[in-house]
């Protein structure tokens, strides 16, 4: 009798938080499936409770269920080895001529795209139709919106006015500093500054990109692998905007949080030039250094099926941003896994909802000499071109994509157990907000603070 009012009132608060916190969010699919779950478990505790002798013993087996599936729930258990210890040992650096960015601007620079081409003949072909698609910004692209382009062009544009301040004169006097109180002032000043987490990391080679590709005055340059420290900055990522890719607001929320992520960074650098060290900030398209790999070893996330970071709290929903200096602080502390990658072995949503087919179904292919999640560019960035938008809606179904709220605190521990627990949470995630996106077709009617 007192188990089951304790297990009615347990479940009616459960399902009732879940189906708030989905109208909330604009779940309504969750929503309402939690009200009915509401609904029939209070029903069938409610019978429970006056139960007759031979509703009693299903009512003593479904206890003694749910007493071993709690306990199950509980325990911490992944077999086999650790995925955190991926060999890097012998990972290459990648150049950001590389990038599909990079490869797409070659195209307005003849000279570039004739030496380009002559490296990577294999590219050539592909690479053409891309260029051939229209560029971000024109009335071609399927969620061009007059209004509301110029918005991101006018981000962009500042980006590429502030890079200047990513570097700058030290201090002539060289400052001792305590390294950790050092540190926790600028973990404190990132986040006074936006950040949602900053982690610090000593640099090895595969974390700089070998040479530079994004832009015409210093293309084919090697990049600066001076720097000793690496402090990453992870910004979130509203999920409401998110969600809405691959319309333009995707695209708005991109470029907002890349204008933050600046900011923070350059705010971080010019603040340990004040001290007389070195310090250079990596924003977008302002890159020496791959923030993902970074962040990921920094402790701050895992490295996700699409091939991007996913911070322990907001998943794939961030951007990220660097700044490399030349004084040693102390690394932070050693990740403890959440299984996110794991997850990923068995999830595979995004994969299944990418319309141009770039993320891979299988294991994590070989890449730069060590095995690791990435997806072809080619693919993915030519969808962006013909959408007119950062796309995002691998990041948007991504079961890591949701709010910071009380609900998907317990998901995110509870998928963190044992594997188990990670089957049931998928089989969960899939039946409260569905499997498959359906894809927009037009922009909403209020692209930058939609309802
Ligand atoms: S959607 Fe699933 S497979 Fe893809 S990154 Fe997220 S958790 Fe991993
Ligand atoms: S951004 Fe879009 S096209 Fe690119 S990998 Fe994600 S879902 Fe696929």
């Amino acid at each position: 009798m007192f188990a089951n009012i304790c297990i009615l009132i347990i479940t009616l608060v459960f399902f009732t938080v879940l189906c708030i916190s989905s109208f909330t969010e604009r779940e309504y699919r969750s929503a309402f499936i939690a009200f009915i779950s509401c609904i029939l478990n209070a029903f069938l505790w409610i019978c429970f409770l006056q139960a007759s002798s031979s509703l009693q013993t299903i009512n003593i087996v479904v206890l003694l269920i749910l007493c071993l599936f709690a306990i199950i729930s509980m325990i911490k258990f992944f077999p086999g080895k650790n995925i955190l210890e991926r060999d890097i040992s012998k990972a290459e650096q990648y150049d950001e001529r590389d990038t599909m960015f990079a490869r797409n601007n070659v195209q307005y620079h003849p000279d570039l795209m004739e030496q380009y081409y002559s490296m990577h003949p294999e590219n050539r072909s592909k690479d053409r139709q891309i260029h051939q698609k229209p560029e971000f910004g024109d009335k071609e692209q399927i969620f061009y919106d007059p209004y509301t382009a110029p918005c991101f062009e006018a981000a962009f544009e500042y980006l590429q006015e502030s890079m200047p301040l990513s570097d700058g004169k030290t201090a002539k006097q060289k400052i001792n500093v305590d390294s950790v109180k050092f540190s926790q002032t600028i973990s404190d000043l990132g986040k006074f500054y936006g950040a949602c987490d900053i982690g610090f990391l000593q640099l090895s080679p595969h974390h700089f990109y070998s040479h530079k590709g994004r832009h015409e005055k210093d293309w084919g340059e090697k990049t600066d692998q001076t720097y000793q420290t690496a402090i990453s900055i992870v910004v979130p990522m509203r999920t409401n905007m998110v969600k809405m890719g691959p319309t333009s607001c995707m695209l708005q929320e991109s470029a907002q949080k890349y204008v933050e992520a600046a900011k923070i960074s350059n705010i971080i650098a010019g603040y340990i030039r004040q001290f007389g060290y070195r310090a250079r900030a990596h924003n977008d398209g302002n890159y020496d250094v791959l923030c993902v790999p970074i962040a990921v070893e920094s402790g701050l996330g895992e490295l996700g099926r699409m091939g991007i970071f996913m911070h322990k709290i907001h998943g794939p929903c961030v951007r990220l941003a660097v700044v490399t200096t030349d004084i040693k602080l102390p690394e932070s502390s050693p990740q403890k896994s959440c299984y996110m990658e794991e997850f990923c072995k068995i999830c595979k949503k995004c994969a299944d909802n990418c319309p141009s087919g770039s993320i891979t179904h299988d294991d994590e292919p070989l890449s730069r000499n060590f095995r690791h999640w990435s997806i072809e560019q080619e693919k993915c960035y030519s969808y962006w071109k013909t959408m007119g938008s950062d796309c995002g809606i691998c990041i948007g179904v991504c079961p890591y994509t949701k709010p910071d709220t009380l609900i998907h605190k317990i998901v995110r521990f509870y998928i963190s157990r044992n594997p188990l627990n990670q089957r049931i949470a998928l089989f969960m995630d899939d039946f409260l907000y569905g499997r498959h996106k359906k894809i927009a077709k037009t922009n909403p009617e209020k692209i930058l603070l939609p309802k």
